[in-house]
């Protein structure tokens, strides 16, 4: 999808109506669950598809402290002229459906984040970062995935991660996960961000969480 309309008026509309959503959710929003999804799940009983989020997609954006050489248009959401190799290719971080092939579908890990207790880990996600601060991020992140790797190595059942596919069961009022990320996938998405934010910030990037 074209990226154009990446500017400061969209990101604010858009804000506000994911907003907005959220708060008429109620708890599904808690699940990740989007209300439309949810409707769908009832109209179509046990053939319900997987549910979907709306979730979370990180960007670089120019650092406002001004200290750094190349400072491209915030619109594009991308380190890089259209002609120049994108330095996050071999990285292969997951992407949304709102992407640049430099952004980070932050939902990801901010979900395995959440999923092993790290909240306030993941609720950083979702704010705006200069590069220093996304330079401190990616730090923390690796460290909490370290110690978190050290924490449970020897257990002989490790944390789940998040789940995924939901399914929303009406009669429980509850999502059902199709499917659970194990412990190594979730400290792999972690760390992944990791080095999304680590690259962002070196190159003198900020970063904006758009959800
Ligand atoms: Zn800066
Ligand atoms: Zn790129």
């Amino acid at each position: 999808m074209r990226f154009a309309s990446f500017n400061k008026s969209s990101i604010g509309a858009r804000k506000r109506f994911e907003r907005g959503r959220r708060l008429k959710e109620g708890q599904a929003a808690d699940l990740g669950v989007s209300i439309g999804a949810k409707a769908e799940a009832g109209r179509l009983g046990s053939l319900t598809p997987h549910l979907n989020t709306m979730g979370l997609d990180n960007f670089p954006v120019p650092c406002p402290c001004g200290r750094h050489p190349k400072a491209r248009r915030e619109r594009d959401g991308c380190t890089h002229e259209k002609d120049e190799a994108c330095p996050f290719k071999a990285d292969n971080p997951p992407k949304g459906m709102i992407a640049t092939c430099c952004s980070l579908r932050g939902n990801m890990a901010a979900r395995e984040l959440e999923a092993l207790g790290e909240r306030a880990l993941e609720a950083r996600m979702y704010s705006d970062m200069t590069a220093e601060e996304a330079l401190n991020f990616a730090e923390e992140l690796r460290r909490e995935a370290d110690r978190l790797e050290a924490k449970h190595q020897h257990d002989a059942e490790r944390p789940k991660g998040a789940g995924w596919n939901g399914i929303w069961n009406e009669s429980t009022k509850t999502c059902e996960w199709q499917s659970r990320s194990t412990f190594e996938k979730a400290l792999a998405e972690i760390r992944l961000a990791a080095r999304w934010y680590e690259k962002v910030g070196s190159l003198g990037y900020g970063v904006h969480a758009w959800y």
